[in-house]
């Protein structure tokens, strides 16, 4: 390295350079270049000088992609006559006097460098006229000078700019540009951004001569009515609102609107329009924190269209980071890029779950044949010709007809045939999510109130940030799956979990749930019946019989009395004939196995003390989180040992003995020796739970959860290893 360096101050023997004053013009050129790069920065600044200037109309024309001619011609405020001769000197303007405007600033102009940069690159001709005056005046300016005196001329209200011939003296920049053929799509492209923000005022670009314009907005009142005359028809229709508000100045403050693209939505790139204060910006973190909850969330789905616009306090946004000012910098950023996120991914979840319902394509109860490991001795073999579909694992159940309604029929027909013939669909429970707003205030029920404060009080604060940022890195059995946080390994018991998740978010969304309806609705008291025999020690005998239906008959009176409040307060639904026919949503996206649909039912009647109210509601919300945790679905994984259980004709199937007791010696199942249907059913079932935990179980443990303090020291989050300890310990060896 040094040689090198030797020998080249020997081959170039030099004195060092003499520094001198560039000439202002040559500064001016220099800094002219940074401000507009391209074209379209050029019709940005002009555009913007329209806006400040309150205009309600804003055409452009352009001709060689901006290079011939840049034309924005507004109908705003125009400029006076005595301003006309220092109008296009740099640092002119008419926005800004002290640096402290700065912070509150809400032009988009203020360093008055616009016009200056572009007289140094391009010819500038300007045409005005002010309110009230007979005529108006045209001049043309060169390196920020008026080339003569302003001439007076006939002209419409506003303001006229002519960029002539852009980049005349920089050669380079203008061989670079006049390759690439896309600077007058950038334009166009610039002006539906702004069609869509301003929508009070009128827009259109057009290329020189065209009769047509290629953006073409009217004013209007409607958003997404301009998105719709700007974007087309298909992309408005694919648009959902979404909304955030901040007002706690201890985190962040600001309000964000916006339209965002649902699954319908097909594009091979994001578009993202944001206006941050009115300014038209970037925002990468922002656009990377959104593009990463589309994939999560709509893992199928296309790159997104999003619409938004965020309004802060002038003083959190330093609009003055960026020549162009097109990236700003923000205070809070990170909490403000949180909270807009979570919002995004609730609105894209909600959606997601109403397409799925409607999507879903109910099977025939044949082919929902079920054989559940309490009902072993039925001939699972019943079920040979029905056609368990492979369905991709992010389309799977959740709600699927194939699963929970199968497991439900089920149980059903052993107890009353009579019932299922009468209503023969009773598998194909179509769920349908109902927008259920409740009328009441519940915000007023002060025993909901202390329910949530206590969780809040309970909080463990040091694992807050745990739960809210790490990593989901697979299943480690049955139970518990492995997560990552920085560099350290944690255990967590996903049943447990969510168990505790459904809890708080029943308590959260009290009185204000979406509903699940079963279209066809399940009879209470076989609920119970079903439930008290699932209890028993001896499930065969049919000794407690007439005993089971006494108290299934009283439990369902009791629930018919309670029916009311049920329903207002917990979505859960039954009907006048005592059948259960609306479950809520607890989370988004996920409908809770069907299978436990007895026990919970059992669980209402009889653990629940309807006299206190605050008794009352945690037990059914607790209920509600049982019900709804993801348990391990109750067919074994067939992955590993649980394979066994799908043998065909083993005696230990119907014995019920444990699974462990078939070793080695059996060697490997043939093929048909497994019960194929049986096994493809449950491998739905498994992967299906693994992507709730994954898609539904995480994603909302991080936005809503608060792990309570036991938690921390019961074995359901336990951290495991330290990655630099086993990275230290991999070293050594
Ligand atoms: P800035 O926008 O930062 O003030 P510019 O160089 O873009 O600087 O514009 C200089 C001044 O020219 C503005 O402050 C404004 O008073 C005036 N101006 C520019 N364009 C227009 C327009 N279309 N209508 C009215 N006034 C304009
Ligand atoms: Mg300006």
């Amino acid at each position: 390295m040094e040689m090198e360096m030797e020998v080249e101050e020997e081959q170039v023997p030099r004195e060092p350079p003499k520094i001198h004053r560039l000439e202002e013009s040559v500064v001016n050129r220099i800094a002219a270049g940074e401000v507009i790069q391209r074209p379209v920065s050029a019709v940005k600044e002009l555009v913007e000088n329209s806006l400040d200037a309150r205009s309600s109309s804003i055409n452009v024309v352009v001709k060689d992609g901006g290079l011939k001619l840049i034309q924005v011609s507004d109908d705003g405020h125009g400029i006076r006559y005595e301003d006309l001769p220092i109008l296009c000197e740099r640092h002119t303007t008419s926005k800004l006097s002290a640096f402290e405007d700065l912070q509150s600033i809400k032009s988009m102009g203020f360093r008055g460098e616009a016009l200056a940069s572009m007289t140094y690159v391009a010819h500038v001709t300007v045409t005005t006229i002010t309110k009230g005056q007979l005529h108006g005046y045209r001049v043309s300016y060169k390196d920020g000078v008026m080339e003569h005196e302003p001439k007076a001329c006939a002209a419409v209200k506003g303001t006229q700019i002519m960029i002539e011939n852009l980049f005349y003296n920089m050669s380079a920049r203008r061989k670079t540009l006049q390759n690439s053929a896309d600077d007058y799509s950038k334009i166009a492209d610039l002006l539906s951004r702004f069609a869509i923000h301003h929508i009070s005022v009128s827009f259109s670009c057009r290329k020189h001569g065209a009769a047509r314009a290629d953006v073409s907005s009217v004013a209007t009142l409607s958003r997404i009515d301009a998105i719709r005359s700007v974007y087309g028809v298909s992309v408005a229709r694919s648009l959902m609102k979404v909304e955030a508000l901040d007002k706690d100045p201890s985190s962040s403050v600001f309000q964000m609107d916006g339209f965002i693209s649902n699954s319908d939505y097909v594009a091979k790139k994001i578009t993202m329009v944001l206006f941050i204060n009115d300014r038209l910006v970037d925002c990468t973190a922002l656009k990377r924190a959104l593009e990463i909850v589309y994939a999560a969330t709509l893992p199928k789905a296309s790159k997104p269209f999003i619409y938004m616009s965020i309004i802060l306090p002038p003083e959190h946004v330093d609009v003055n980071v960026h020549p162009t000012k097109r990236e700003v910098s923000l205070l809070n950023q990170e909490v403000i890029i949180e909270k807009i996120q979570s919002v995004v991914e609730s609105r894209l979840r909600s959606s997601n779950e109403t397409q799925t319902f409607q999507e879903q394509t109910v099977e025939p109860s044949s082919s929902c044949q079920m054989v559940s490991s309490k009902d072993s001795n039925r001939n699972p073999s019943t079920s040979a010709g029905s056609k368990l579909q492979k369905v991709p694992v992010h389309k799977m159940v959740r709600t699927d007809s194939l699963d929970p309604a199968g497991r439900l029929h089920i149980y059903l027909q052993a107890e009353s045939r009579g019932h299922l013939e009468r209503n023969p669909s009773l598998t194909a429970v179509r769920s349908s999510v109902r927008q259920r707003r409740n009328p009441k205030e519940t915000a007023d029920l002060t025993s909901i109130q202390e329910l949530i404060a206590e969780i809040d009080r309970n909080c463990h604060p040091g694992m807050l940030d745990i739960v809210r940022h790490c990593t989901y890195i697979g299943m480690a059995d049955d139970v518990f799956a492995v997560l990552q946080h920085d560099t350290h390994l944690y255990l967590a018991n996903v049943v447990n979990l969510s168990k505790e998740l459904m809890y708080q978010q029943v308590l959260r969304r009290f009185a204000h749930f979406n509903a699940i309806q079963l279209s066809s609705p399940a009879p209470v008291k076989e609920l119970i019946v079903l439930a008290l025999k699932e209890g028993d020690t001896n499930p065969e005998s049919t000794e407690n019989d007439e005993l089971n239906e006494k108290i299934a008959e009283m439990n369902k009176e009791l629930l018919e009395q309670r029916a009311d409040l049920i329903e207002e307060y917990f979505s859960i639904h039954i009907d006048k004939d005592g059948n259960l026919s609306r479950l809520p949503v607890i989370l988004d996206q996920y409908t809770p196995d069907m299978d436990r649909v007895p026990e919970f039912v059992l669980c209402l009647g009889n653990d629940v003390d309807w006299e206190e109210e605050k008794k009352c509601f945690q037990v059914i919300s607790a209920a509600l989180g049982n019900f709804y945790a993801m348990h391990p679905p109750m067919l074994p994984n067939p992955s590993g040992d649980g394979l066994q259980f799908y043998r065909k004709g083993k005696s230990f199937r119907n014995t019920g003995e444990s699974l462990s007791c078939n070793t080695a010696t059996d060697d490997v199942m043939t093929e048909d020796e497994i019960e194929h249907e049986l096994v493809a059913e449950a491998e739905t079932a498994w992967a299906q739970r693994e992507w709730s935990i994954q898609h539904v179980l995480f994603p909302s443990l991080r936005l809503f959860f608060k792990l309570p303090n036991s938690m921390a020291t019961n074995g359901t989050f336990v951290r495991v290893a330290s990655l630099e300890k086993l990275y230290r310990i991999f070293e050594r060896c």
